[in-house]
């Protein structure tokens, strides 16, 4: 018998940050999942199999950039260091291997170094010229690069030698005295030693500087140091495309955690006009491009960030709402594809009655024609726990995904 030629079925992976949840009283007792209308969604369970995810492991509690890792395929508990990496990619700047990186928040400090406002009065203009004046400065042979991000946020690079993304942070998360930065070991202490100056110079330099000059004149707050914290390196992994037998992919994210870690995973980024990463973002535009990709490229990754926005909200009604506007935007890209295996899931639970990530194990459905069904009819989370897919780990799913598109060779003869 010779095997019939298969051409092997595009992916496309539809992650609902923080979609899954646990009963709410405002929704009589369902997941903001269960109470929404999603007919799309259903259907693709009915026709496809559904199951339980433990994204990252029984009980650990994900953050959006460690999950990320592990649905790409990845070992977070391996690779990851932390989170600068993945926000200094996201604002387009480019890191390098040994390089380390921190988010920023651009705050006010008095001149006791007190913090007295962590966001600098929510400052939304001037913060590119605030930048400017940082960015490419040197401290002893390490060269500082700085970029503002979004509002108040920025990203802080440092190149280098011997540098280590083990040190402590200087932003205290409240108000109150900035901390001393130190290295976990003496070996550390290099990059603790950086970044302790860095913050001096940047409150020196930032504080006379013409922008937050009139912006006292003004009576508001001026955005007079930067604060770093959640230092990483960039992980040393094989690319994407390496870990998955050539697959070549691209991504649709609206924010810049997730699309940093996608970009230095080596997938595409695929820009979209109105993608906010928030709860005001163009649905439909992000699913016409990802179907767009499609064309091109054999895997798509189309992230949804505003449930997770809703769950740290407590907003139950207000999460079923959108997860409703993610199955209309579904439907639309349903009509749209061919050959293609479909999947839909969360990265995380963001329980509306937790406000914050939990551990809980969220829904996994996967779809495609021709592939097997289970008996579950809707698709949500008490339903994926009957689901044939069963119980699987987030590092398994894209080998589950790569196999079932036919892309994955014979292992033994
Ligand atoms: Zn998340
Ligand atoms: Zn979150």
């Amino acid at each position: 018998m010779v095997g019939v030629d298969m051409v092997p079925m595009k992916i496309l992976l539809v992650i609902c940050d923080g979609m899954a949840d646990r009963p709410s009283n405002e929704l009589n007792g369902m997941t903001p999942l269960e109470s929404a209308e999603v007919p799309n969604m259903d259907r693709l369970a009915r026709e496809g199999q559904t199951g339980l995810m433990d994204v990252i492991a029984p009980g650990i509690v994900p953050g959006s950039d460690t999950a990320h890792l592990a649905l790409l395929g990845y070992d977070p508990m391996v690779v990851y260091t932390g989170r600068g990496p993945f926000e200094a990619a996201g604002e387009g700047v480019e890191v390098r291997k040994g390089d380390v990186a921190f988010r920023c928040n651009f705050a006010t400090v008095d001149a006791k170094m007190h913090v007295t406002d962590r966001r600098a009065g929510r400052i939304s203009s001037g913060t590119d010229q605030l930048a400017a004046a940082l960015n490419g400065m040197k401290i002893e042979d390490i060269e500082i690069i700085f970029k503002q991000g979004v509002d108040h946020r920025a990203v802080l690079v440092l190149r280098g030698p011997g540098l280590s993304p083990w040190v402590n942070e200087v932003d205290p998360h409240h108000e109150g005295k900035i901390l001393e930065s130190k290295g976990l070991e003496p070996e550390d202490e290099k990059t603790a030693r950086i970044l302790n100056e860095f913050t001096r110079r940047s409150y020196e330099i930032l504080d006379k500087h013409p922008v937050n000059q009139a912006r006292v004149k003004n009576g508001k707050s001026p955005a007079n140091i930067a604060l770093a914290r959640g230092s990483g390196s960039p992980p040393e992994v094989p690319s994407f495309s390496e870990q998955h037998h050539g697959l070549n992919g691209a991504a649709v994210v609206g924010i810049s955690l997730v699309r940093g870690l996608c970009d230095l995973s080596g997938l595409e980024i695929i820009p979209v006009k109105g993608a906010t990463g928030s709860t005001d973002t163009d649905l439909e535009a992000k699913a016409r491009a990802a179907v767009k990709a499609l064309e091109t490229y054999d895997f798509v990754l189309l992230h949804f960030k505003a449930p997770d926005l809703y769950g740290h909200d407590g907003d139950a009604p207000g999460k079923a709402a959108f997860i409703e506007k993610i199955d209309l935007a579904l439907g639309e890209m349903l009509a749209n594809l061919k050959d293609t295996v479909v999947c839909i899931t969360a990265d995380h639970a963001t329980p509306c009655s937790v406000m914050d990530h939990a551990s809980d194990p969220v829904p996994v459905l996967i779809w495609g024609t021709g592939l097997r069904h289970d008996i579950t009819e809707c698709f949500n989370e008490l339903e994926a726990g009957t689901g044939g897919l069963g119980h699987i780990r987030g590092h398994e799913l894209m080998n589950l995904l790569t196999g079932l598109a036919g892309r994955n060779p014979k292992f033994g003869a």
